[in-house]
């Protein structure tokens, strides 16, 4: 499809039309950061709009490990489509049953039973919901400054009360301990709890790796107490960190896995949980008690089929760790020559962020970055944190365009930190 001829007249339509019936004031936001523009297409790792700008695209929280359009996906989803998008509901179709068979033997340990939804947040709904008819417990644990969806229950979990307020009372008996310490969960974790729930790197708390040691601590925690371990791999999960779930390294095998973002291949939503044979007994007893009419459709599971073969047959996943590993050192080395700026940088694989010193540098870094064509994403948890989560199919060369960019966006900030802080 050839672009407006004038795109000016469209983007101003299309922000109108915006701003009068979708979200007034995130239009106003959108504006006032200079992203007064509107997306056209994608291809790999790059992003273009409708004046023809190009962005190496670092943005999309997470739900773009295989880049924009990937042809494999696109062809699976339109195969699939011209031959049955919507299940009847009535009778078992291919596609689900071959992706949760392929989730089965792909996610960790004895990890076998999935349940397919449309989003992040009913995953985490279904998961918990799991948790208590297995267990008969009302308790969650939950950590400071996690991120687990908006949705009522899944709110109740998220670790910023900013979002919480509004919509209290949430769910009873849910406790929030600081993420990374052992003690303080283990000491949280009791015969009243159903389930821990975590994620293996917080997200959009701001890339917060925890200690080593602190998922088999939750592990062991929660075997003492007859807890079932939840580990929302939503943005982790699907090659993100460089392992297919970012809790394999550990050796941790969760109760429950949560997985959403990526499975659709950057093509469709599709939300899901995985399983232990002997915590999927609820769902074995009624197979009605948890339902979704969209769930598992033919058309996202064909594109999770896809997404989960593109990361095996192209080697997606060691792409992840050599571009990661590279954009990452180059990122190191400007946040040691400018700490003023850029005090700290944290990443696993293509999750990455950079702590920015304050929001007034914020601001001025996230504008000049834009300007040179790189398209970052904000941390809802903790806005101090810029990340880059670029897809695994990006070069060697637009990695390295990137920390140039990061590079010049972090001195141009460097360079009006004074006027900054004067004003
Ligand atoms: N869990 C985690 C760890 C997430 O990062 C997110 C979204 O960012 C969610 C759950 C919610 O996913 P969704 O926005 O698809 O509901």
């Amino acid at each position: 499809m050839p672009m407006p001829p004038d795109p000016e007249a469209f983007i101003e339509q299309v922000l109108g039309d915006e701003e009068r019936y979708l979200n007034t004031s995130l239009a106003h936001l959108m504006r006032f950061m200079g992203l007064d523009t509107v997306e056209w297409e994608g291809e790999g790792a790059i992003l273009r709009d409708v004046r023809g700008k190009e962005y190496i695209d670092c943005s999309g929280y997470g739900v773009l490990f295989h880049g924009h359009s990937h042809p494999r996906v696109v062809r699976a989803v339109q195969e699939q489509a011209a031959r049955l998008a919507i299940s009847s509901r009535m009778l078992p179709h291919a596609p689900a049953a071959t992706l949760a068979r392929m989730l089965g033997e792909a996610t960790p340990g004895d990890l076998q039973y999935t349940f397919f939804c449309n989003s992040g947040a009913e995953a985490v709904e279904g998961a918990i919901k799991l948790a208590r008819a297995r267990t008969r417990r009302p308790g969650l644990i939950a950590t400071e400054g996690g991120f687990h969806g908006k949705t009522l229950g899944a709110l109740a979990l998220n670790g910023k009360a900013f979002y919480r307020d509004p919509f209290e009372p949430l769910l009873p008996g849910v406790r929030l301990v600081p993420f990374g310490d052992a003690a303080a969960l283990a000491a949280a974790v009791d015969e009243t709890v159903a389930a821990v729930v975590l994620e293996p790197i917080q997200g959009e708390a701001g890339v917060i790796i925890p200690p080593d040691g602190y998922l088999q601590a939750a592990r062991a925690a929660c075997d003492r107490a007859g807890a079932l371990l939840i580990l929302d791999e939503v943005q982790t999960g699907i090659g993100r960190t460089g392992t297919l779930f970012a809790c394999e390294p550990s050796g941790v095998v969760p109760d429950i896995l949560c997985m959403a973002k990526s499975l659709g291949g950057g093509v469709m939503p599709i939300g899901a949980f995985t399983a232990r044979p002997d915590v999927w007994q609820p769902f074995d007893e009624n197979p009605f008690i948890h339902t979704s009419t969209f769930g598992g459709n033919p058309l996202a599971c064909a594109a999770g089929i896809a997404a989960l073969e593109a990361i095996r047959e192209e080697g997606l996943l060691e792409k992840a760790k050599a571009r990661g590993a590279q954009m990452l050192a180059g990122l190191e080395a400007i946040a040691a020559d400018h700490p003023e700026v850029v005090p700290e940088v944290r990443g696993r694989g293509l999750l990455i962020g950079l702590d920015i010193a304050s929001q007034a540098l914020g601001g001025v870094f996230m504008s000049e970055l834009l300007d040179r064509g790189v398209l970052p994403t904000i941390s809802l948890n903790k806005l101090q944190v810029v990340r880059l989560l670029p897809p695994a199919v990006i070069s060697e060369e637009q990695t390295r365009q990137v920390v140039e960019a990061v590079g010049a966006a972090v001195a141009a900030a460097a360079a009006m930190k004074d006027e900054l802080e004067g004003a």
